[in-house]
């Protein structure tokens, strides 16, 4: 039987109301026989999601506080869920005995994934349905790498049957059998590898907003949803910051060439976007862009020494600084007597000093500097690389907002062009090239129509 793996996001799981909107839209489709829940999220704006709270039930351990207070607030959210749907579980047992654990301070990984383990459980009860625990199935080698064999394990118990499986996301074990966490939001990864461990026809990723949006609805007002996206477009508008669907999530699908649905929970007749392989020769004919996005959090450094050209292995030394220091690195733009490295903000905190150290010891520039608020934008899509005046549009458009570009950047695969800019102008920035490049602009038909792109709430992170 072809069959859908569909995952809820914590808004998706917020609440009673929600959890009857999942049990609807599980049933509206046979095929929908494998679901992933993330832990429940904020209800309204000002709420602490569960996650977040069991983050604070693990710091306050730590130090041996008392946990009262945010267990009390994670009891009373699933009691309150399990009271209106008339759930008679296991719940209580499980909350005392997650209490004790607590005490005890499991690790932050342990207590992180307990909010999906609850919900799932939950779930289950509710449906009907049989849980799955990804701690039994999933294995995470180093670096949160899925062990392969994880597929035909998770597969094997996925096998079908007559229940629908209720599978808990955000976590697996590593190889000594301890619970481990995949980074926030994070349960989009776990649904994505029960769809391929499963041989999913479709996964289908339910949030809060109907698709994902051309820009950030934050600073654009109302974008447009892109309808069709390649795997290689989602995955840069991710990473540099739609925050709809995890970066990282495509991976796992992308093996199998398993189609991705971005829907949405409270408006489940609108499509939402299709995240495929290969975009349809209908798309690439019809648009210039997929979407515009970016982050403000990136820091650069920047070397200048006369004749660097002249030095071989300049670049590799100095990459191996940041390996060093176990700094990822993001871009690397470079003119023959300066190179400058980007990397995101978090990765570089504290660590200025040492690095700048290293490299004026090591390499012995004529300077070093650090430059903080950069902001970069991409401006992603597969059709660029066959569309004459792209670049044109995207400079024009900034200048025309008097932006000043500070780093262009675009990679041999012209599936997106990046720029810096200072962090102040991000915005402005982000608005003249949405603008140049909205419907109506030029070609659009990947889009769809503004009046479907108004979200629920506005994206943070994913849930
Ligand atoms: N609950 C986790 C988080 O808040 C994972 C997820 O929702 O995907 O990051």
């Amino acid at each position: 039987m072809q069959r859908i793996v569909a995952k809820f996001g914590g808004s998706s799981v917020a609440d009673a109301g929600q959890f009857r909107k999942v049990a609807g839209i599980m049933a509206a489709d046979r095929r929908r026989r494998i679901m992933v829940v993330s832990a429940p999220g904020k209800r309204q704006a000002g709420e602490v999601k569960i996650t977040d709270l069991l983050y604070r039930c693990h710091e306050m351990a730590a130090r041996s506080a008392s946990i009262d207070e945010p267990f009390a607030q994670i009891a009373d959210r699933f009691n309150g869920i399990a009271a209106a749907l008339g759930i008679r579980s296991a719940l209580p047992e499980l909350l005392r005995s997650l209490r004790r654990d607590f005490e005890l301070v499991a690790s932050r990984d342990y207590m992180a994934s307990r909010g999906e383990y609850l919900c799932a459980r939950l779930m289950a009860e509710y449906l009907g349905g049989e849980f799955v625990d990804p701690a039994d199935h999933i294995v995470l080698l180093a670096d949160g790498i899925v062990d392969p064999a994880s597929y035909a394990d998770l597969g094997a118990r996925l096998a079908e049957g007559e229940k629908i499986f209720v599978m808990a996301g955000f976590y697996g074990r590593d190889l000594q059998g301890n619970i481990v966490t995949f980074s926030r939001g994070g349960s989009d990864i776990s649904g994505a590898i029960a769809a391929r461990a499963a041989g999913a026809i479709l996964y289908e990723n339910w949030t809060d907003t109907s698709g994902i949006l051309m820009a950030d609805p934050r600073i654009v007002d109302h974008p447009a949803t892109i309808e069709e996206i390649s795997y290689r477009e989602v995955r840069e508008m991710s990473y540099m910051g739609a925050g709809v669907f995890h970066d990282e999530a495509i991976l796992p699908v992308r093996e199998a060439n398993i189609p991705v649905a971005i829907r949405n929970t409270n408006r489940p007749e609108q499509p939402g976007t299709r995240i495929v392989p290969r975009l349809s020769a209908e798309t690439l004919a019809s648009t210039e862009i997929a979407g515009i996005s970016g982050r403000t959090d990136m820091n650069m450094i920047t070397i200048e020494k006369s004749l660097m050209n002249r030095e071989p292995g300049f670049a590799h030394r100095l990459l191996g600084i940041f390996r060093r220091h176990n700094i990822g690195v993001d871009h690397c733009p470079s003119s023959i007597d300066s190179i400058s490295v980007i990397v995101e903000e978090g990765q570089l905190r504290g660590m200025d000093e040492p690095v700048l150290e290293d490299i004026r010891r090591e390499l012995q520039p004529d300077s070093v500097s650090v430059e903080k608020d950069l902001a970069l934008i991409a401006v992603v899509g597969e059709g660029m690389a066959r569309t004459v005046g792209i670049a044109a549009r995207i400079f024009t458009a900034l200048a025309g907002a008097g932006v000043n570009v500070r780093i262009i950047n675009q990679g041999a695969s012209e599936i997106n062009t990046i720029v810096g800019v200072a962090a102040g102008d991000y915005r402005r920035a982000v608005r003249a090239l949405y603008q140049a490049f909205s419907p109506g602009q030029g070609l659009s038909d990947r889009r769809g129509g503004k009046e479907k792109a108004v979200p629920d709430a506005v994206p943070g992170p994913p849930d």
